[in-house]
């Protein structure tokens, strides 16, 4: 936990309370499946095998939200044994987990997520990726940052067997 307080004229006026989170998220990739990244539907050949949507971007950013505030992981919120989960949007599931977040107190500062996949190129969709995040969570558009990276064929990803999404969170409470 880092607190930062605030002076003026020698008097604290504020404390501003600063956590951090980390997420991590697979899904293998196969043919007949939608590729969903970041809330956004992206055309391809394949698409990410999951319970859920199985988007793997969103994934992580909710892991790393539930991470910052030490209450435990996605699959503890929302089991994939679960039917209720079957097939559900993960912009359901990224709401609900910053739900919990602003439950106690906390206010997202900002994102850093990389999605690691073969193909196709990402660089055309993290507009739309940005946008709906960022309005998903009522943030500006550079509070959440998206990049991606091939592995340069390399590994389950590089024969594109799978998808990897990781993020990083601030949060802060007033
Ligand atoms: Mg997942």
């Amino acid at each position: 936990m880092i607190t930062s307080t605030v002076f003026y004229f020698g008097f604290v006026i504020f404390e501003i309370m600063y956590r951090i989170g980390q997420g991590i998220d697979f899904h293998q990739l196969a043919e007949g499946r939608e590729l969903w990244l970041g809330g956004v539907k992206i055309p391809h050949t394949k698409g990410a095998v999951g319970h859920s949507d199985a988007d793997v971007l969103l994934h992580a950013i909710c892991d790393a939200m539930l991470g910052a505030l030490c209450l435990g992981d996605i699959g503890k919120h929302f089991p994939d044994t679960d039917p209720a989960y079957k097939g559900i949007d993960s912009k359901v599931l990224l709401r609900r987990t910053y739900n919990l977040v602003r439950e106690k107190g906390f206010w997202l500062v900002n994102i850093d997520s990389t999605l690691l996949l073969q193909a196709p190129k990402i660089a055309p969709y993290v507009p739309e990726m940005q946008s709906t995040i960022a309005n998903l969570l009522h943030v500006s558009l550079d509070d959440v940052s998206i990049k991606a990276t091939t592995t340069e064929h390399l590994s389950f990803i590089g024969r594109e067997e799978g998808v990897v999404a990781t993020a990083n969170i601030l949060l802060q409470k007033y």
